[in-house]
């Protein structure tokens, strides 16, 4: 009987039990593996009154196990093996699985003493060979966790995708505001401003403790990127704002937190722990083969671009910009991705080109790629911290489209919290040049916009190429895949303040097998 246990065992049970309240994730996704995570963590949750229990923060090492079955009851385990979750790295657990079937979902948890974790569910992509007749994408950014509920996971997990692409943005590294904001917000912490390993330790605890978020892990395999909140807002490569030392500090301890907390191979940390202060710290760029049918190209616009044009180094960014107001922003040697990224962009459109290896060339980053001029044209007004700022750098993705030419090309992206549908144009200085690609720019899960819609309607009437420009909805997008259609839907929340919020689909766009641009459908 429970109650006859001496006080020790009680303390070491509930310890156990109480060894993973920041679930587990996969990603990674191969034709014959993935990475399995999770994260121990000893004590309660960082920032908030969690449910109070015994545990003491880990220290030494800590051995766990894993399975992956085919079946969700575990009768037919097909692989296990332990791992050590190391104090070095957070307590934090990277398997990388090999040896599986292409195309097919597998079962997994993790488990330690009496301490089990919820069953996961994963899948592997198919043979690079085959051309599967359809897969399902979700997309997402932009979760200040502060700021709405995860509501959009939830209905992202009925809606049963195959993949998830996470575009950045994944923590905030914010204390709370002084004031209450205009917005109400919807949960508070007690975090301060994230400034070394510690503290972005803590912040992804905090937002991994999420139940919707844990949901969504357990139902599919991630492929993760960043964008500026993972380390500090608006930095730019090795600038930030604040001394450059301090910066450099905070980078390095954003940077080895964001290993720690996502499902990233360790081949990811380039030049290992110690190297985490060099100019390339972590590789976050990927690409992601599904058999034939698409190609995921996942980008990293931060840890390599350059200062935005006519911004001081350690001051924060500053407001629109021209080639008149700011020359520089004309500057052709201008990088948003860095020299070796855009090489690697260049080979990989050239591959899937290539007998036209893959049906869709799919363009995944962290913020909008079409143009917004602010003004009517001939007046020019843009953002510098968006492909805006950095066209010459556009146009080289834009003329290396052209010229490897891949079947289709659609563009992925987030950071500007509103959902923007776009055709792209051949050269955004010429609205006469052919439309070559399609642009989904998705809106954030939870972060607040910030821009009355007024505004992005008056955008959006300047810019013909913005087919649908909407500020004011949070959500997350589905795409559908097929080897003749892309079917992208926009799904908003009623109420991101409420964790019921109901979803519905803002609207539906296809785009056509050979047939650049996109239309709207519903
Ligand atoms: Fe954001
Ligand atoms: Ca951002």
């Amino acid at each position: 009987m429970a109650t006859s246990l001496p006080r020790w065992a009680w303390s070491q049970t509930l310890r156990q039990r109480h060894l993973f309240p920041l679930g587990v994730a996969s990603g990674a996704p191969s034709a014959d593996g993935f990475v399995l995570w999770t994260r121990l963590l000893g004590g309660p949750v960082p920032g908030i009154a969690s449910a109070a229990h015994e545990g003491a923060p880990l220290t030494g090492p800590v051995t766990v196990q894993w399975q992956v079955a085919d079946d969700e009851a575990f009768t037919r385990i097909v692989q296990s093996g332990q791992a050590t979750a190391e104090p070095a790295l957070g307590h934090s657990v990277h398997v990388e699985v090999t040896g599986l079937r292409p195309d097919r979902w597998y079962f997994y948890r993790f488990m330690h003493g009496d301490a089990v974790t919820p069953v996961a569910r994963t899948r592997t992509v198919p043979a690079a060979d085959a051309l599967v007749a359809r897969m399902r994408l979700a997309y997402a950014s932009c979760q200040r966790w502060e700021q709405g509920h995860y509501a959009g996971y939830r209905h992202m997990a009925k809606d049963n995708p195959d993949l998830v692409l996470f575009l950045g943005d994944y923590i905030y590294e914010y204390a709370m505001p002084a004031r209450p904001p205009a917005t109400p917000l919807a949960r508070t912490h007690t975090l301060r401003l994230a400034e070394n390993l510690q503290d972005y330790r803590d912040r992804y605890a905090l937002y991994k403790s999420d139940p919707h978020l844990q949901a969504m892990h357990r139902a599919c395999p991630w492929v993760v990127s960043w964008d500026d909140h993972e380390v500090q807002n608006d930095y730019a490569g090795l600038f930030g704002t604040g001394s450059e030392a301090s910066f450099l500090q905070r980078r390095q301890g954003g940077y080895q937190a964001f290993y720690e907390n996502m499902p990233l191979r360790a081949s990811a940390l380039v030049s290992g722990l110690q190297g985490l202060g060099s100019n390339e710290a972590v590789r976050v760029h990927s690409r992601t083969s599904y058999g034939r049918l698409a190609t995921f190209h996942m980008m990293d616009t931060r840890q390599f671009r350059d200062l935005e044009a006519c911004r001081v180094p350690g001051e924060r960014a500053g407001g629109a910009i021209s080639n008149q107001t700011c020359p520089a922003r004309a500057d052709p040697k201008r990088t948003l991705l860095g020299t070796v990224q855009e090489r690697w962009l260049d080979e990989g459109l050239a591959q899937d080109a290539a007998g036209e290896r893959t049906r869709w060339s799919v363009l995944a980053q962290q913020t909008i790629f079409s143009q917004r001029n602010y003004k009517a044209a001939p007046e020019e007004s843009f953002n510098p911290n968006t492909w805006d700022g950095y066209p010459a750098a556009r146009q080289r993705v834009l003329d290396a489209m052209q010229a490897k030419a891949p079947r289709n090309a659609v563009f992925l992206g987030g950071d500007i919290h509103q959902n923007y549908v776009c055709q792209v144009h051949a050269d955004f200085a010429r609205p006469d040049s052919p439309v070559i690609a399609s642009e989904f720019c998705g809106t954030s899960l939870s972060s607040a916009s910030g821009v009355a819609q007024s505004t992005t309607d008056a955008i959006r009437a300047k810019n013909p190429h913005i087919l649908l420009a909407r500020s004011d909805q949070r959500g997350y997008v589905i795409a559908d895949v097929t080897p003749t259609e892309w079917t992208t839907s926009l799904r908003v929340l009623d109420d991101v303040s409420k964790e019921a919020s109901g979803v519905s689909t803002l609207a539906r766009f296809v785009v056509n097998d050979r047939r650049p641009g996109t239309e709207q459908v519903g």
